[in-house]
């Protein structure tokens, strides 16, 4: 049995917003390839991402807006479904399979097939809040997953920690009022989507970082904040919305993030997983937008979700 396996759908790649388009098809492209090229992705289960019920969907999604994105998807050409986020032809199943390959990971692992999930796909989701679209996203995937690991399995207790630069605003929108649900989100501050700075919820722990924050400032928040709730809320399942434009060479962020962090904070999160969670971890790919510096991040995500050594 593989420890992790690499959830994936070729439609992600059609997705396309644009030649301009920060969010792009490249992204997922160097990250298949380096899992390729580092031959990680052969000791890993390869799954394709099935599409998502609309019920599951619903989890999260009121009926109507989910209506709306479908009602709106266009058979040629882009639609601008907010100034950021466009809607092409293959964009509606690109968003459903991305929402599916949460659910399929939390399936999967719940049937004992493997411990740990990467779900490479796009578009991202932590945006994405109840009746909206926003930040590049449709649907919240790892809010979706999350959803389903209580309903499905009455999971007691989830977690999801998100260390993408920007704030998981539709996450926290999902999940403020249902504490069954512990968010950690660290992000740039001040700065998009400039929501939420401060919870009065116990089970949402919001750690903003300084511009050009560092790795010291990213372990201080484990150990003080994260690692802390974590221990405290007990989880059943992890779920991670990761999230690599934190590095110091994103052109998007503005924080001081080394690629060697991405192996250490995964590291940390996969220990606290095997000491509360029979070491289960769903994480679904979120922002990063340097090439090389997403592929090297995720690489290194990748690494510590497998057990190998840091490379
Ligand atoms: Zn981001």
């Amino acid at each position: 049995m593989n420890r992790t396996a690499l959830i994936h759908h070729p439609v992600c790649h059609l997705h396309d917003m644009g030649d301009d388009h920060p969010e792009s098809p490249k992204r997922l492209e160097a990250i298949l390839n380096r899992l390729d090229e580092t031959g990680l992705s052969q000791q890993m289960t390869l799954q394709d991402a099935r599409l998502a019920r609309k019920e599951e969907i619903l989890l999260v999604h009121h009926p109507i807006y989910v209506e709306q994105v479908e009602r709106i998807s266009p058979s040629h050409g882009l639609i601008q479904a907010d100034p950021d986020t466009l809607m092409g032809p293959y964009t509606w199943e690109a968003s459903y399979r991305a929402v599916g390959a949460g659910v399929q990971a939390v399936d999967e692992i719940m049937a004992g097939l493997y411990k740990t999930a990467f779900c490479a796909i796009r578009p991202p989701g932590h945006h994405a809040e109840p009746a909206t679209t926003m930040g590049f996203c449709f649907f919240n995937n790892i809010a979706v997953a999350a959803a389903h690991a209580i309903a499905r399995y009455g999971l007691k207790r989830v977690a999801i920690v998100d260390f993408d630069v920007h704030q998981c605003n539709g996450t926290i929108e999902a999940f403020q009022d249902r504490p069954e649900v512990l968010v950690c989100s660290s992000f740039q501050h001040p700065f998009y989507p400039n929501s939420h700075w401060q919870s009065e919820h116990p089970h949402i722990v919001l750690t903003p970082q300084v511009t050009f924050g560092t790795s010291e400032d990213l372990r201080n928040d484990w150990e003080n904040k994260w690692k802390p709730a974590l221990l405290n809320h007990q989880p059943e399942m992890l779920f991670i919305s990761a999230g690599f434009d934190a590095h110091t060479l994103d052109p998007m962020g503005q924080m001081n993030w080394q690629t060697k962090d991405y192996y250490w904070i995964t590291e940390q999160l996969v220990q606290v997983a095997d000491e509360l969670c029979q070491g289960r971890i769903v994480s679904m790919l979120e922002g990063g937008y340097h090439l090389k510096a997403l592929a090297d991040s995720a690489e290194q995500h990748v690494r510590a979700l497998m057990k190998l050594p840091g490379g």
